[in-house]
């Protein structure tokens, strides 16, 4: 293992605070921390400012107003984040991939296919969630995407998916999508929920919180009701599902209400809720915990988005899924422990600043535990047949990671190890929830017990250009990353 290099006067400080991610939780951090003086750093991988919800939404709203308009308030909200930021004195560095981070907190980035090394003693990393992944038999045939990721194309490119398209799965973001490709001129061929029937009993029991927080509902009914007069057809508690087709997707079968149904498509948008991306805090070994209720790890932080290492601050999505006005408030929050950390301000004022925020923020949990529920995952999603691949770089199935179980691999680590199940390009980042509940029903543990993927550097594939320019600054930490070299469990 490397010896670790702990933030000190020695180390150089390019700045006071790195903010990693421009979503709403990035932007709304890095904003606070520049507005008390802190020279502060916003770093994002995409070309401009917005995250996923707001992705490209000062663009849009500038030159698209009819994508604006149909992606709906929610979208445009995001044009007040985007003009705080850009009024703060935060130094944006767009288009600039993080692809390391040293437990010293020195952060190591991609910029214009150079890589570059920064430092600060704060670093709040506000890197958002990511869709789960759906692996269901013929989930990677050409023709089959996230649901998110239509959405990315609406709002990247105003584009939407030729043909009859078929949305399957569970979650808000799967009525939004439905319904924006509806405003966007392409009504979809059919939704296909799978939630499973003990859902909504589930549900009910968090009823209270959810009427608190009926703006939310009225969202939900009102997409529900856009969705019913358009006339999609709209099916429930689906199982079994089945992308069928040989060379691309030719459409979906399942079983609804106890019928065979098979649906022509030549786009199927599948989606299962979203999970955070914990790749950053896991290259980290921060502590994180399992959530039974969101199915996903978390990462342990407090009220600041302090984790379990001085100085990393994780805010966001990231922690744990709450939306995207959580976001905001969370990232508020850390860049006030931030400036607390640094002596900016003292904790009386700590105190005075972050109290409507920690509001805010616990307003908007309070709908959580409803829709946690009532969107949970079916069973074939975490527990996937054994012929369905897990992990699509690899192409490892389901059956092979329980023979992994078998044969004795307690772990992801040691499945990873002996099967190269999350070993490409992707880092496990895709197949990592569902590999941890595999193993987890396997040997009839928790998935805490079973753990997940350890993270090693890049987080995303980089040139090795990079790591040569990178050469003459710092031999020794160039390509390495802090994190231990050791694979197996
Ligand atoms: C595909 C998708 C679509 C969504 N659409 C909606 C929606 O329409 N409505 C809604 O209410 N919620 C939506 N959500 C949920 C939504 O993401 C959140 O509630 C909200 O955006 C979270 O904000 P955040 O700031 O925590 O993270 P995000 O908004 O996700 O922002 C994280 C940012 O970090 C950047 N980043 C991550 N890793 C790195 C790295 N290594 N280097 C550099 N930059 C990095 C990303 O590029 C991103 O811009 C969506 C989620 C996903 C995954």
């Amino acid at each position: 293992m490397k010896p670790e290099r702990l933030p000190g006067p020695d180390a150089a400080m390019t700045h006071d605070v790195i903010v990693i991610g421009a979503g709403p939780a990035g932007m709304a951090a890095a904003a606070t921390a520049a507005g008390l003086g802190l020279r502060t750093v916003v770093l994002d991988e995409q070309p401009s400012a917005g995250g996923q919800i707001y992705r490209d939404v000062g663009r849009v709203v500038a030159e698209q107003p009819r994508v604006a308009q149909l992606l709906g308030a929610d979208y445009t909200h995001g044009v007040s984040l985007v003009q705080a930021l850009e009024r703060s004195t935060a130094e944006r560095r767009l288009g600039t991939l993080v692809w390391d981070v040293a437990r010293d907190l020195t952060v190591t980035v991609l910029q214009e296919g150079r890589a570059a090394q920064l430092h600060a003693p704060q670093l709040i990393a506000a890197t958002g969630a990511m869709e789960r992944a759906s692996p269901i038999p013929g989930w990677t045939l050409p023709g089959v995407m996230n649901a998110g990721a239509a959405q990315i194309a609406l709002k990247s490119a105003g584009a939407v998916p030729a043909g009859r398209i078929v949305l399957a799965g569970a979650g808000p973001l799967l009525l939004l999508v439905a319904c924006q490709l509806l405003a966007a001129g392409a009504a979809p061929a059919a939704v296909v929920e799978t939630a499973p029937a003990g859902n909504r009993l589930a549900a009910l029991r968090h009823a209270g919180g959810a009427l608190r927080a009926w703006s939310y509902l009225a969202k939900g009914l009102k997409m529900m009701r856009r969705l019913r007069a358009a006339r999609v057809p709209w099916f429930t508690r689906a199982e079994n599902l089945r992308v069928t087709g040989t060379d691309r997707a030719a459409g979906l079968a399942f079983v609804a209400a106890g019928r065979a149904q098979e649906l022509a498509a030549d786009t199927v948008l599948l989606h299962h809720g979203v999970v955070p991306n914990t790749q950053l805090s896991r290259l980290l070994h921060v502590h994180h915990v399992w959530s039974d209720e969101q199915l996903a790890w978390q990462v342990v932080v407090d009220a600041h988005g302090q984790t379990s290492l001085p100085g990393l601050r994780v805010a966001g999505d990231g922690v744990s899924i709450a939306g995207a006005l959580a976001a905001e408030a969370s990232g508020t929050l850390a860049a006030l422990g931030a400036a607390h950390a640094l002596g900016r301000i003292d904790a009386r004022e700590l105190a005075r600043r972050s109290a409507p925020f920690e509001q805010a923020l616990k307003a908007e949990q309070q709908i959580r535990p409803f829709l946690d529920a009532l969107y949970r995952p079916p069973r074939f999603i975490a527990e996937p047949a054994d012929e369905t691949l897990v992990c699509r770089c690899e192409e490892v199935t389901a059956g092979r990671v329980r023979e992994m179980a078998r044969l004795g691999c307690q772990g992801p680590n040691q499945t990873k190890f002996f099967s190269r199940c999350g070993m490409g390009p992707c880092q496990g980042r895709m197949c990592g929830t569902v590999v941890s509940q595999i193993l987890a029903a396997e040997h009839g543990k928790g998935v805490a017990e079973v753990g997940a993927y350890r993270i090693r550097a890049p987080l995303k594939p980089v040139p090795l250009a990079a790591l040569a320019s990178l050469a003459g600054a710092a031999p020794a930490e160039t390509a390495a990353s802090s994190s231990d070299k050791e694979d197996v469990t």
